[in-house]
């Protein structure tokens, strides 16, 4: 596992990993002017697959219209370059980014003279929270910051600059020695975490915060709700109060690097029995189970590479 690979896809050609660089005055660097994605590629029984590839570049296209920010490529010509970065590094497995950003026009606060640019990077990344967290899950704490009012920063928009928010969550936490940071929205409701959406297990139903409380709609989320649902767990979007959390009869969060990561504790209250709970494994069953091709794609996730 390494954080580097040999290409990276930009602006239409893959260049040395070392030489995709972009000018420091470039709008992105001063005003984090980019927006992006985190997509997993998965080794399966079948060869390697994309997860949700297209979703993914559907949102990545949404962030840039939300911003106002034209792409100078289609949908499926991202799509294409994110297989070609791909095979181009011989990855089986990987963690990928697409983006787009900004680059070097002017300084001034208006964009729109700084040419949009386009890539895509993969490197094999393993466990986001760690090799242990998916079956032993981790401990979190309620952050002292908020998400964003919705009429501040869209948050359903993944762009650079909402991860200044994200960073304060999680050096927060970290620096207090939990693993990650749940956020609480303007309100005073459940939100979400640094990088991943949040869902609590009450009297065998799921329940996670809606779009409205200043989160990203997880790709991860919408599969958990799929694999739910075939399973006959029932899922219901609700305003979360922070002592739903402590009350919990499991947790979890989800994000395509966190995955399905258990919570064990909140701001170190023990959560149900202190351990995975049952709910938990069967959903992480069943989504492991078809990104490792053990189970039948039925969803339609995978884009075999
Ligand atoms: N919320 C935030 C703030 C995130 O950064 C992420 C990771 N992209 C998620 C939620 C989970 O989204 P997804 O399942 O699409 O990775």
């Amino acid at each position: 596992m390494a954080f580097k690979a040999d290409k990276i896809w930009m602006d239409g050609t893959l260049v040395d990993w070392d030489k995709a660089s972009t000018h420091v005055l470039s709008h992105v660097v001063h005003y984090g002017t980019s927006a992006f994605e985190g997509v997993r590629c998965y080794k399966t029984q079948n060869g390697s697959a994309v997860m949700r590839l297209h979703d993914h570049i559907k949102r990545l296209f949404d962030s840039c219209k939300i911003y106002r920010m034209p792409v100078p490529y289609t949908i499926e010509q991202v799509e294409s370059a994110v297989l070609e970065t791909l095979r181009a590094n011989k990855l089986e497995q990987a963690y990928i980014r697409p983006f787009i950003f900004r680059g070097f026009g002017e300084l001034g606060v208006n964009p729109s003279k700084c040419p949009v640019h386009v890539a895509v990077a993969a490197w094999d990344w393993g466990k986001y929270l760690g090799p242990e967290a998916l079956e032993k899950g981790v401990s979190v704490c309620v952050s002292s910051w908020r998400r964003a009012a919705p009429d501040t920063f869209p948050t359903m928009a993944k762009v650079g600059a909402n991860y200044m928010n994200s960073q304060l969550i999680k050096l927060e936490a970290l620096e207090n020695g939990y693993a990650e940071g749940i956020a609480l929205d303007i309100n005073g409701y459940v939100s979400e975490g640094s990088g991943e959406n949040i869902f609590v297990v009450i009297g065998g139903k799921l329940y996670t915060p809606p779009s409205s409380s200043a989160l990203l709609p997880g790709i991860t989320r919408h599969s958990v709700f799929q694999v739910a649902r075939s399973l006959g767990i029932e899922v219901e979007q609700h305003q979360l109060q922070r002592e739903a959390l402590y009350t919990a009869d499991e947790i979890f969060m989800t994000g395509t690097a966190a995955e399905i990561t258990p919570v064990t504790m909140v701001d170190k209250i023990t959560i149900g029995t202190g351990v995975r709970g049952p709910i938990t494994k069967r959903l992480q069953e069943k989504f492991f189970g078809i990104t490792e091709g053990k189970l039948p794609d039925e969803f339609g996730w995978l884009t075999v590479l």
